[in-house]
């Protein structure tokens, strides 16, 4: 093997290339050739291989000067250093000939020793700098390596203090895809286009450095107003190079304001701007700034965290209530999840959900969750008072798990629970998203039982024809759908539309959201099934679930049909389950009526009472919906002890009840009654010590006039109570007048 460097020797003169063959042959390998034309040959043949040529001016066919603008003008020789033989030491000669590109000259008559070391040293010189290039530019994209590129910009960035430079990184999202789909190849030639693109936008006034596999960097001077426009089309642009199927390119960009921050840093920081976009769809670039900063740090703490606060326990299970709207019965719960942190302490799923969506923890947590949720229901169960179902949300990251039905059977196995008592919520998006994968994943997961609600519906796009083919049971509407709709004009129809769209498609609707009495009307006059939200309660800890829980079933026990207008009729009301009210198993309006139909003149004389809280409304807002709902069981409590068997016990709405009690002896002792009933009330002891009271308004009925009329005059009474003798009872007629 021949290890000698090739230097080729061009000269028409036999004797001289002897010569000159003589003195290079005992360090080089020499190549020869008579004229210009053939040299070209031999470079074409061995091109790079050659070290250094040395060139006759004079020569016939091609002389030296026409063959070294050849070499000089052809990229793939002009690097190869070129020394000039000269007649003599003439000035002129020299100046042409470096002129022409020669990297140096030798005069004739050859001293070999001048030779020999000059032909040496230019070697040496060509590759070093060559040895250089290779570490200052990076071999693939022909940009600034990472090193020089942080070399260069700190050498901008102190030559031009007066001026104003930002950092651009970029990254592409799905870069390691195309490599595996299209070859390494394809991804070079990617890799390339983008380059491209950096350079011409970057153009003299910058510098653009290619780092590593797809991250690329530029710094210049200050010029653009950046805007999703600007990136997006870069974006465009890539995406029309070859191999470019769908690339998602996402920039971050550094504006250099305190310039004692290395260079390294602010590279790091634009391209972390730049990462932090990766989940989010059709952002395309980030600017590095305070908030983002403290942002990354808050996720970094979030993530480095998460891993140890789930063993430790530190994620924890809220219960949202959802009751059914036609009888108010407590119909299940949806698990949401709670980060109850030793030192940063409550966090609500808005800060800690989408970043484990984006890094991948989602899938242990929503496990934990669902598991969590199994072990609850199962609790409850063996105490005798089941809840219906709970409902468990499933990211989208979950239904990409290749066992997801596995997991989730194992769970419901492991805790002797049917699969549907575990309603799963799916987002809608997820749907709209990739339709195909969805529809198996969840198609399976719903003939395997459980049930399927879909999240968040009207927040998203799926249209009425997708919906047709998803595997879904119930449509839960999203939050700001219902907060806008049910704040329109009636006829403005969209909510009716949506139910009767499910309705005939056999789904059921669960509201979710409803935070006014207003909202819960609306969605009852429209025919929702369920309803969720801070009207009822907001999510609690499952502790304070439970007896809710135990409410209702207890409730369910507790329907004592004699106390209702007749037993025939109050029979039929309990069966079908209408006309009463879940919080304390009196009748509501639609019971009422029904109750009201039944009575007869052998009742008479009857005393109705209409009882309202004086102060509820201030005990809502100031104490929430629970200590209010505690508080109208407790008063259902006191009715109850203070009426007999077929008495007739309504709650109207909110805190207003209706009572009819039979065979009234006399209008004092009605009132009578109703006294007790109003002391009895500023009695409930409340934890708070509130102070509780209620006025009622009396008529006493003879068994002629309608109960409509009847109801009228005690909403007379009952108005003079509140302004007359608030906390006591006012019989109309002594009060007319
Ligand atoms: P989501 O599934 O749409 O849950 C409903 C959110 O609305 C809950 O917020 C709930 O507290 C809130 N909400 C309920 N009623 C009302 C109301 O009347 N008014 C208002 N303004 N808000 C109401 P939360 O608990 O903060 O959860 C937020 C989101 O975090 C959830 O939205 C869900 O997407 C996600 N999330 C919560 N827990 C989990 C979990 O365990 N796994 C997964 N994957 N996501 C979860
Ligand atoms: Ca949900
Ligand atoms: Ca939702």
């Amino acid at each position: 093997m021949n290890l000698k460097r090739k230097v080729l020797v061009v000269e028409d003169n036999r004797i001289n290339r002897m010569i000159l063959s003589g003195i290079l042959a005992s360090e080089y390998q020499v190549l020869e050739a008579e004229n210009g034309q053939e040299a070209l040959n031999v470079l074409k043949e061995c091109g790079e291989e050659i070290s250094l040529i040395l060139l006759d001016i004079l020569m016939p066919v091609m002389d030296g000067y026409t063959f070294l603008s050849h070499v000089k003008a052809d990229p793939a020789y002009s690097s190869i250093p070129v020394i000039v033989i000269t007649q003599s030491d003439g000035e002129s000669d020299e100046v042409t000939a470096l002129s022409h590109g020669a990297a140096d000259f030798v005069a004739k008559p050859y001293k070999p020793q001048v030779i020999l070391h000059r032909v040496a040293s230019i070697i040496n010189l060509r590759e070093t700098s060559a040895m250089i290039h290779m570490i200052q530019y990076d071999r693939l994209t022909g940009l600034y390596s990472k090193e020089f590129f942080y070399q260069q910009a700190r050498e901008i960035l102190i030559q031009h203090p007066d001026k104003e430079y930002d950092i651009i990184c970029s990254d592409i999202v799905n870069f390691k895809l195309i490599n595996d789909i299209f070859g390494i190849q394809a991804g070079d030639q990617l890799l390339c286009g983008v380059a491209d693109l950096y350079l011409r936008t970057v153009g003299e006034e910058g510098i653009c450095g290619h780092f590593n596999a797809d991250q690329f960097a530029c710094l210049f001077e200050r010029r653009f107003d950046y805007s999703e426009e600007m990136f997006g089309s870069w974006n465009d642009q890539i995406n029309t190079l070859p191999y470019a199927k769908n690339i998602v390119m996402k920039w971050g960009v550094y504006s250099i304001t305190d310039r004692t921050v290395p260079i390294e840093q602010m590279c790091d920081r634009a391209l972390l701007a730049a990462r932090s976009l990766k989940a989010q769809y059709g952002k395309y670039y980030a600017v590095y700034d305070d908030e983002l900063r403290s942002r990354l740090l808050r996720e970094q703490a979030i993530t480095d965290s998460m891993e140890p606060a789930l063993e430790q326990g530190q994620f924890v299970i809220y219960l949202q209530p959802k009751y059914r709207i036609k009888d108010n019965q407590l119909a299940g719960a949806e698990a949401l999840v709670r980060w109850i942190h030793p030192e940063w302490g409550f966090q609500s799923p808005a800060q800690f959900i989408p970043l484990f969506e984006r890094n991948g923890f989602i899938t242990k947590l929503d496990q934990y969750v669902w598991r969590q949720s199994c072990a609850i229901m199962r609790q409850w169960d063996d105490k005798g008072y089941p809840l219906a179902s709970v409902s468990v949300n499933v990211s989208r990251a979950d239904i990409y798990n290749a066992d997801l039905s596995g997991t989730l059977m194992k769970i419901v196995q492991e805790y002797g629970l049917s699969p549907s008592r575990l309603h799963l919520e799916i987002t809608e998006s997820a749907y709209t998203e990739d339709p195909g994968q969805i529809v198996e994943t969840v198609g399976h997961l719903r003939d395997l039982g459980f049930v399927i609600e879909m999240d968040d519906f009207g927040s998203g796009y799926s249209s009425l024809n997708m919906l047709n083919d998803m595997p879904v049971d119930v449509l839960k509407l999203d939050m700001k759908f219902i907060q806008s709709e049910t704040a329109k004009p009636a006829s403005q129809g969209i909510l009716r539309f949506i139910m009767e769209l499910a309705r005939w498609m056999k789904l059921s609707v669960v509201a979710e959201g409803v935070e006014t009495l207003e909202q819960l009307e609306r969605l009852r006059d429209i025919g929702c099934d369920y309803v969720q939200g801070y009207y009822f309660a907001k999510p609690m800890p499952c502790d304070e679930f439970e007896p809710l829980v135990k409410e209702q079933y207890a409730a369910g026990k507790k329907q004592k049909p004699q106390k209702t207008a007749s037993a025939g009729h109050g029979e039929c009301v309990l069966e079908d389950g209408l006309g009463r009210d879940y919080l304390t198993g009196f009748l509501n309006r639609r019971g009422l009526d029904t109750a009201a139909k039944a009575l007869d003149k052998k009742d008479s004389p009857l005393a109705v009472y209409l009882f309202d809280f004086d102060h509820l409304q201030q005990i809502n807002e100031t104490y929430g919906h629970l200590k209010s709902d505690r508080l109208l069981a407790d008063f259902s409590e006191v009715l109850l002890s203070h009426t007999r068997g077929n008495d007739v016990l309504v709650r109207i709405g909110g805190d207003e009840f209706l009572v009819i009690m039979k065979h009234m002896r006399s209008e004092d002792s009605a009132l009578k009654r109703g006294e007790e009933i109003c002391r009895a009330v500023r009695e409930i002891g409340t934890p708070d010590n509130l102070t509780v009271s209620c006025s009622a308004g009396l008529a006493l009925w003879n068994g002629e006039d309608a109960v409509s009329e009847m109801i009228d005059r005690t909403n007379e009474a009952l108005n003079h109570a509140k302004t007359d003798n608030r906390g006591g009872c006012c019989l109309w007629g002594r009060t007319k007048g």
